[in-house]
């Protein structure tokens, strides 16, 4: 999984992870390599910028 630059770094995703792949980098958010592709994180992102 991957966070597009339709992110407006709102940060509702980050809490929706079950295993806390989703962490700050600088003033981005990305997703680290303990995703699991569970793809519960997706439907939490208002602009869709959470993609495979
Ligand atoms: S797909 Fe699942 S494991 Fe990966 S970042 Fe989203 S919620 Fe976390
Ligand atoms: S929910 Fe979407 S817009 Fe908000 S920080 Fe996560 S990826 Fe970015």
């Amino acid at each position: 999984m991957k966070i597009t630059e339709e992110c407006m770094t709102c940060g509702t995703c980050v809490e929706s992870c079950l295993v806390g792949a989703i962490v700050e980098s600088g003033e981005i958010y990305v997703i680290s390599e303990d995703c699991t592709d569970c793809r519960v994180c997706v439907d939490t992102c208002p602009v869709d910028a959470i993609v495979d």
